[in-house]
């Protein structure tokens, strides 16, 4: 069995420590004996079918205008289709944002998203940056946020928590980030699944379930895991 993830502009969406959830996504799949191929997908690459998990990073303003461009179109659209069809996606901050409808930063047009997320995003006069800590259905989640866009979610889009720590969306309705079907977007760096394993852990297993692999996973021994994740949370609190 392999698992085939999805790297959306390395190149370009990959900043404070995103490229760990790669990682991450990598070697929780082979410590259970599976195979594993990262595909890159740069500005002009299509959206290959076969993946199965997607990756999203952040990025400045600068580099989303190009990448906004980039979404436009058919890209974006088989994106979409890749998620309602079960593939399995997380986003972090500035990829997150283009996933949503719009994002309209300080010193540019508003650049389209593609429309997956039923959010908008608004750049804000402060730069929300720290530790944070969501209470979420996979039990609490530990990030880092650095962010001046302000998400906003639309309709009946759900978030993926409840910010305890930190300013999450926007500051101001204690959510944090958005999920729809096997895909997440939110603000939280760091990176994120190191310290989390259980959400990369449902991360695969919504995108294998999609490919009929039966669940559930093998148990692994997260100590290193754990250790990580009470550090983050201590260190959360105390700079609260
Ligand atoms: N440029 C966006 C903002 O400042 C996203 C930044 C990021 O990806 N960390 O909100």
């Amino acid at each position: 069995m392999r698992l085939t993830i999805g790297w959306l502009y390395p190149t370009r969406m990959n900043i404070y420590g995103d490229r760990g959830n790669v990682i991450a996504m990598q070697r929780r799949a082979e410590w259970r004996g599976l195979e594993t191929d990262v595909r890159h997908i740069e500005l002009g690459d299509p959206v290959p079918e076969e993946i199965d998990l997607f990756f999203f990073g952040g990025g400045q303003d600068q580099e989303q205008i190009a990448v906004a461009r980039d979404l436009a179109g058919r890209k974006g659209d088989a994106l979409k289709a890749a998620v309602e069809s079960g593939a399995a996606l997380l986003s972090v901050c500035g990829g997150y944002q283009l996933l949503g409808r719009e994002y309209r930063p300080h010193d540019a047009e508003p650049l389209p998203g593609i429309g997956l997320f039923d959010v908008e995003t608004v750049a804000g006069s402060e730069r929300f940056i720290g530790n944070v800590i969501v209470d979420t259905q996979w039990g609490e989640l530990v990030g880092f946020e650095n962010h001046s866009g302000l998400t906003f979610l639309k309709g009946d889009a759900r978030p993926m928590g409840t910010v305890r720590v930190g300013r999450g969306n926007n500051g101001v309705d204690e959510s944090e980030g958005v999920l729809y079907r096997n895909a997440i977007g939110c603000y939280l760096h760091g990176s994120l699944l190191p310290k989390n394993p259980v959400l990369t852990d449902w991360l695969i297993g919504a995108a294998l379930e999609r490919r009929g692999f039966q669940l559930p996973l093998l148990e692994l021994d997260d100590q290193f895991e754990r250790e990580a994740k009470i550090s983050a949370m201590d260190r959360a609190v105390k700079t609260r």
